[in-house]
């Protein structure tokens, strides 16, 4: 599976492992939750903790 590095969608920065981070997701239909680490990396947004402290999501 290609690495993607995850990047919070409001300032850009990159989301490091072990940080704590929001997801936007809309759950699949059709796939299990086995895949969900490559939903994610697809469709998932990343929020940084610090932006997420400044907007309602
Ligand atoms: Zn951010």
């Amino acid at each position: 599976m290609a690495l993607i590095i995850p990047k919070c969608k409001k300032c850009d920065k990159e989301i490091k492992g072990d940080e704590e981070v929001y997801v936007q997701l809309r759950y699949p239909k059709r796939k299990g939750i086995t895949e969900i680490t490559a939903y994610l990396n697809l469709e998932g947004k990343f929020i940084c903790k610090d932006c997420s402290t400044k907007i309602n999501i």
